[in-house]
């Protein structure tokens, strides 16, 4: 258990029409709407965030988008941008998930790109990296993470930092229900602090808040949530059963 205020964060991915998104959210704010000693945010689809934020109001709970363009307005179709996330009531943007890397082929440059307009728009950032199973059977985790860090993270400053949390999310663990085991995630999060402190020093290393995510539940939360560099989680299937949602949070508080 760290220092850190542990921040825990659901990410919906696309599902929910906006009724039940909001039914969700109002489960969420019953349980959770008053959790004081861990940041909670849920992130809808794009089209139930304003409802979301809605349902949400005069709660601690903070509304989250699962990703942001790089690019104010303009012909992007397809794409939203951090100032229409912040007019609906974004705190925070997920960038860099592995299903838009993986499934929708996207670059560490492009998420370098996200994360830079995404934090100087206003909007903090959850920033995800995370290795294909391959290559950790390969022996490479730490490579991988170090290319994605180096270069999504290129550009930035310590004060930046302070607006972003880094996600460690094995892809071999995401929606597999096989969690990595607390000391695989140890051993990854203390590579990444090692990581900040190298590159931006060791204040902001000590500040970081760093999650895991993949197949958390409120079986497996205890175990990883006791290890000294995890401060928190990215949550996917269990964000969406709110009384598993809500276990997961308290063991965080
Ligand atoms: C995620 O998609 O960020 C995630 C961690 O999903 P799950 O919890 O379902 O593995």
């Amino acid at each position: 258990m760290a220092l850190r205020k542990a921040i825990v964060a659901g990410n919906w991915k696309m599902n929910n029409l906006v009724a039940e998104a909001v039914a969700l959210a109002e489960e969420v704010r019953s349980s959770l709407g008053q959790v004081r000693t861990v940041d909670v945010a849920v992130c809808p689809t794009y089209t139930s965030l304003y409802a979301v934020g809605k349902a949400l109001e005069g709660s601690l709970i903070q509304l989250g988008a699962q990703d942001a363009y790089i690019k104010p307005s303009g012909a992007f179709t397809g794409e939203i941008s951090p100032q229409m996330l912040l007019d609906v009531g974004c705190m925070w943007t997920i960038i860099g998930h592995s299903e838009r890397r993986h499934v929708l082929g996207e670059s560490d440059a492009l998420q370098n790109a996200k994360t830079r307009f995404a934090l100087s728009s206003g909007l903090k950032v959850m920033f995800c990296i995370g290795e294909l199973l391959d290559e950790r059977k390969a022996n490479i985790t730490n490579k991988v993470l170090e290319r994605q860090l180096t270069l999504g993270l290129a550009g930035l400053s310590p004060e930046n930092l302070e607006n972003v949390v880094i996600a460690y999310e094995p892809v071999w663990a995401i929606g597999t229900g096989e969690t990595a085991s607390p000391e695989q995630a140890e051993e990854a999060h203390v590579f990444i602090r090692g990581w900040v402190a190298k590159v931006f020093g060791d204040a902001s290393a000590s500040q970081m808040r760093i999650q895991y995510g993949g197949s958390v539940t409120p079986k497996t939360v205890e175990g990883l949530f006791e290890k000294e560099n995890i401060d928190g989680f990215l949550v996917g299937g269990a964000s969406l059963k709110p009384v598993d949602f809500a276990v997961i949070v308290q063991a965080c508080a």
